[in-house]
């Protein structure tokens, strides 16, 4: 019996995914991409996202259709946890590709677009994102590059940044400005971009940790079909909403399990070979209490789940709740670690030729959740503003 056909019994569902991980995961693939080049673990994810297609977990939240299971929430969330409990690969070089390009498609694209570009994710089709550019983040609608109509086509002029696994990517979904002098939000568009069409420039940007995954967008006279702009003209900011709004879900369940195994396999392995750190009572207190607040942000993020599947979840500020607790959870947990594991932990960073996984890359690593999909300060304001009913500044 394959998985999908197990899905009536969610008990055996899982069960099935649990042989299949049993069975695909290679048990040294953490030890094997630490040592990995940028290209190595870039083909690693390619390689995962193929296995997962062969048994349809691929993309088992799409309608079927579209070639998904057309699976439930409860579903997905089991796939989830069974992928986190076994510490299996994730696939971050298709979150664009498997939230957000879907997130805007499925509401907003044209039959032929979802045709078209929902059926090459299976196949490895790899997305990027362009919105962010060097003076629009938080400030997104006042966003610049510039789209301009000519024919059958629009020209696209400008700059986008910190766009994840651009170097990769075959698509691009690319918010630009059509009309200069329309207020702010109402002069953007949405589009569709092939990411070899000349005039695509990406430069790859090195981080604080040592990896480079994110690239810098130069377009310099971009030629996009207008039967690739997703909605209508002008009308892009409302598309774009879809975007944001799909990177709340089971992606952050799924880190969020990950994290808890993780922890909680250190707190066994730390008590089974009699670990220094436990005896200091003020180190172990903090520890435990770290374990209680990741149980309380499951239960927070499970509630968000839920919320997001009845209607007027797109008004709830408990995203935010949980985006800003789990993203300082995790660094302070981060912090922890490094501090525990003294001069050793700290050293690997410093001294290693491919630091991942080590204490210190994690703790590098966690600062990144408090930017993206939008900073802690912008989460800030969400909640005073739309929850607490506090003056906009
Ligand atoms: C891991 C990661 C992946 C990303 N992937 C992508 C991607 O694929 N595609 C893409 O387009 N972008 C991506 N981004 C970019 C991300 O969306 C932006 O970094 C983010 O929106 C913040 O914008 P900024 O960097 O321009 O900072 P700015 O907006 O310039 O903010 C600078 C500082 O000012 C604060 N600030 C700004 N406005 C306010 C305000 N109104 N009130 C209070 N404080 C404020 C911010 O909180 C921040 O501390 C990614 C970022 C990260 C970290």
């Amino acid at each position: 019996m394959s998985i999908l056909d197990a899905q009536h019994d969610l008990s055996a569902f899982r069960q099935a995914i649990r042989d299949w991980l049993a069975e695909v995961v290679p048990p040294d693939w953490k030890a094997r991409m630490a040592r990995a080049s940028n290209e190595e673990y870039i083909a690693f994810q390619r390689w995962w996202m193929a296995e997962r297609s062969k048994v349809g977990l691929a993309i088992p939240h799409w309608p079927k259709e579209y070639g998904g299971a057309g699976l439930s929430q409860r579903h997905l969330i089991a796939v989830a946890d069974e992928m986190a409990r076994a510490d299996a690969p994730q696939n971050r070089l298709f979150t664009i590709s498997l939230i957000h390009m879907p997130g805007t498609l499925l509401p907003h694209g044209t039959e032929a677009q979802k045709r078209r570009y929902l059926s090459g994710v299976a196949n490895g089709e790899v997305w990027c994102q362009g919105f962010s550019e060097p003076n629009s983040g938080s400030d997104l609608a006042s966003l610049r590059c510039r789209a301009v109509r000519d024919g059958d086509h629009y020209v696209i002029n400008g700059q986008k940044i910190w766009s994840s696994n651009s170097m990769y990517a075959d698509h691009c979904l690319l918010l630009t400005r059509t009309d200069p002098n329309a207020q702010k939000h109402r002069g953007i568009t949405y589009f569709i971009m092939d990411m070899r069409s000349p005039g695509v420039e990406v430069r790859p940007i090195r981080q604080a940790n040592g990896r480079a995954e994110f690239g810098e967008l130069f377009l310099t006279d971009v030629r996009i079909p207008a039967e690739n702009m997703i909605g209508a003209e002008n009308d892009g900011w409302r598309v774009a909403q879809a975007t944001l709004a799909s990177e709340r879900g089971v992606i952050s369940f799924e880190g969020g399990e990950r994290q808890r195994y993780e922890i909680e396999a250190f707190y066994r392995n730390s008590l089974k070979v009699g670990a220094a750190w436990l005896k200091d009572a003020q180190l172990h207190r903090e520890f435990v209490s770290f374990l209680a607040e990741m149980q309380a942000a499951r239960r927070l993020l499970r509630r968000v789940l839920e919320e997001s599947e009845t209607q007027g979840a797109s008004a709830s500020v408990l995203p935010s709740i949980v985006k800003l607790s789990s993203t300082v959870l995790r660094q302070r947990i981060c912090s922890f670690m490094v501090r525990i594991s003294g001069m050793d932990g700290q050293a690997f960073a410093l001294l290693a030729e491919e630091p991942f996984g080590s204490p210190m890359f994690d703790f590098l690593s966690a600062f990144s959740g408090t930017i993206a999909g939008g900073t802690n300060e912008i989460q800030r304001n969400i909640v005073a503003e739309r929850g607490l009913g506090m003056p906009r500044v």
